[in-house]
């Protein structure tokens, strides 16, 4: 018996089934339910969000004969025939190998005819951006006076290469990532109808790496799957994923430009574990800014860079989230210190200092007692003309919601105990402290923080302590803790014994 891949087989068949994209599933929804349907759809966002499958869903519920609330019944026999395919009047055209005025003049002509069973003809074109001019030319003509019963579904990852007349002619739904807790939870919904046991790490790891595409989450969970007969866990992951340098490097980059400590220290974490040197680490790391400084400067990248497709546009990606002058500053950073490093007596906490180092200066630009190097300021990306704010969305994983609510307040309980008198470690408190979950994380890379530390290591445990009793585990990364006089350590520990804190000092 052939395998028949998970995410064919777990894709959605109603609106109701997919995964977030509520803002396209409701007005769809609401098209079938009133019978205003539009000739020409355009559905654009980057891979694996659910395009084709939506229009899939759109196709049968426009044509079903027994439509629940706007969802097709999926038993009709337009329905079942829609999802063997064999229905003559659901086309699906891939724009990527059909991509001649010939081939759209065919189907120009086609759409002539009245459908065979269903109400209306649908097409569907994936990757429509990469018709030629004269296709793009003959499908205008019918885009301006369709046929009423044909409706039209554009797919497209790159919007912006569509000729404007076209896109003037569609009504568009911009497709956002799928945020990791939507992937996760649907992972696990699959896992365990699978009967599959799979660590909850295991899923995040899956749902971090596929950056916000459930089907390449999807993917990977099957490859787990075939790979290991037994409960699948972290290392599973990484191993199926071949967690190749460039997405471990991708991870550091993506945390940086989300100011996200957790993110840091996991991804050394995960590199080190897998037998990766710090310093080797390290010279990939930069090597991969370069790449993303070329892909900044040069238009056509992929000619100096070694590296996959997919690699290359998660490049191009964190290129347009940054500023040409911040990856220089990066790189300027990182590279003093590359030699430091291979000497460092232990160059894992080095290397995350060194990483951290470079968020803590970003936050202390704020603090104007605090002496560093200018970074440079990020400025707004600029967008084309063209494009819909809606589509800036789909840029970024959105985080989960509960982690930065949780710096917010913390943010907020400091500077309401500030406002209340008390200063002890108030830069300390206010900018090396990030919260996830039961953890806080102290990141003390500077001299100043440190000797603010060495002063107020008390206050500052009874802070957290203070903030939410949730915070079972806090963390301290310490630069070169054996400069400072021993009683800090020594204090917290003893604080953290009192208080049932276990705490960690690396
Ligand atoms: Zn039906």
């Amino acid at each position: 018996m052939s395998h028949k891949a998970l995410y064919r087989e777990w894709r959605p068949s109603s609106f109701s089934e997919v995964v977030e994209q509520e803002h396209i599933t409701k007005t769809l929804k609401r098209a079938v339910i009133t019978g205003r349907i539009a000739h020409a759809y355009l559905f654009s966002g980057t891979r694996g969000t659910g395009k084709t499958t939506l229009a899939k869903i759109f196709a049968r519920a426009v044509n079903c004969l027994h439509p629940n609330e706007g969802d097709p019944c999926n038993k009709c026999d337009i329905c079942t025939k829609a999802s063997e395919e064999v229905l003559v009047d659901i086309a699906e055209i891939d724009a990527a190998s059909n991509n001649s005025v010939d081939n759209i003049r065919r189907i120009c002509d086609e759409v002539n005819y009245m459908p065979a069973l269903a109400k209306y003809k649908v097409y569907i074109i994936d990757e429509v951006h990469m018709l030629s001019t004269s296709a793009f030319n003959a499908l205008l003509k019918t885009l301006e006076e369709p046929p009423a019963h044909v409706i039209f579904i554009l797919c497209t990852t790159e919007p912006d290469k569509l000729p404007a007349t076209v896109l003037s002619r569609c009504q568009r739904f911009d497709f956002h990532r799928i945020t990791t807790k939507g992937i996760s939870n649907r992972l696990r919904k699959i896992a365990d109808a699978e009967k599959q046991q799979v660590t909850d790490e295991a899923l995040d790891m899956i749902s971090r790496i596929s950056f916000g595409a459930l089907r390449d989450a999807i993917s990977l969970l099957d490859q787990c799957i075939s790979s290991t007969d037994d409960t699948i866990d972290v290392t599973d992951v990484l191993n199926c994923a071949g967690l190749i340098d460039d997405m471990s490097n991708a991870l550091v980059v993506q945390a940086l430009v989300d100011n996200d400590v957790t993110g840091i220290l996991n991804s050394v974490n995960e590199v080190i574990a897998e037998g990766k040197s710090p310093a080797g680490f390290l010279s990939g790391l930069l090597g991969y800014l370069r790449n993303i400084l070329i892909c900044m400067n040069v238009k056509e990248p992929d000619r100096f860079i070694e590296a996959d497709g997919n690699a290359v546009s998660e490049m191009k990606r964190l290129s347009e989230l940054m500023e040409p002058e911040e990856v220089i500053w990066y790189i300027k950073e990182l590279s003093e210190n590359e030699a430091v490093l291979k000497r460092a007596s232990r160059p894992k906490t080095y290397l995350e200092i060194m990483l951290l180092g470079l968020l803590v200066k970003n936050t202390e630009k704020v603090q104007p007692k605090v002496q560093v190097k200018d970074k440079p300021v990020k400025k707004e990306v600029q967008k084309p003309e063209a494009v819909k704010p809606a589509v800036n969305e789909t840029v970024k994983p959105v985080k989960t919601e509960t982690k930065s609510d949780q710096n917010i307040s913390w943010s907020k309980y400091i500077q309401d105990r500030f406002d209340k008198g008390s200063k002890d470690a108030f830069e300390l408190l206010q900018s090396a402290i990030e919260i996830s979950g039961n953890q806080a994380v102290v990141t003390v890379a500077n001299d100043f923080l440190k000797s603010s530390l060495e002063r107020n290591g008390v206050a500052v445990l009874e802070e957290i302590r203070g903030f939410s009793k949730d915070i079972t585990n806090v963390r301290f990364v310490v630069a070169g803790t054996d400069k400072v006089a021993g009683s800090p350590e020594q204090q917290i520990t003893e604080i953290g014994k009192k208080h049932n804190i276990p705490v960690e000092i690396i």
